[in-house]
């Protein structure tokens, strides 16, 4: 949906990450990717959060649910 958030996707058992906002990245589309950056850090029993990139966009940040048996990453 237009204006809606943005949604990043962490590993099940990551605790910090890096995203990229996209806001920022198509505001700095001539500035490469390094100014929409940003970092946090998500807790272990949390499956979610908000975060604000430097720019105080919202972006949502989902845990991947934990899959059984092994732990690789599938990330596609
Ligand atoms: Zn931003």
């Amino acid at each position: 949906m237009v204006g809606g958030r943005q949604v990043v996707t962490i590993t099940s058992r990551a605790t910090s990450f890096t995203a990229v906002c996209e806001l920022c990245a198509e505001l700095e589309t001539g500035a490469g990717w390094a100014g929409s950056t940003f970092a946090g850090q998500l807790d272990l029993d949390l499956g979610h959060g908000t975060f604000l990139c430097r720019r105080g966009h919202t972006v949502r940040v989902e845990r991947a649910p934990s899959r059984a048996g092994t732990a690789t990453s599938a990330a596609a």
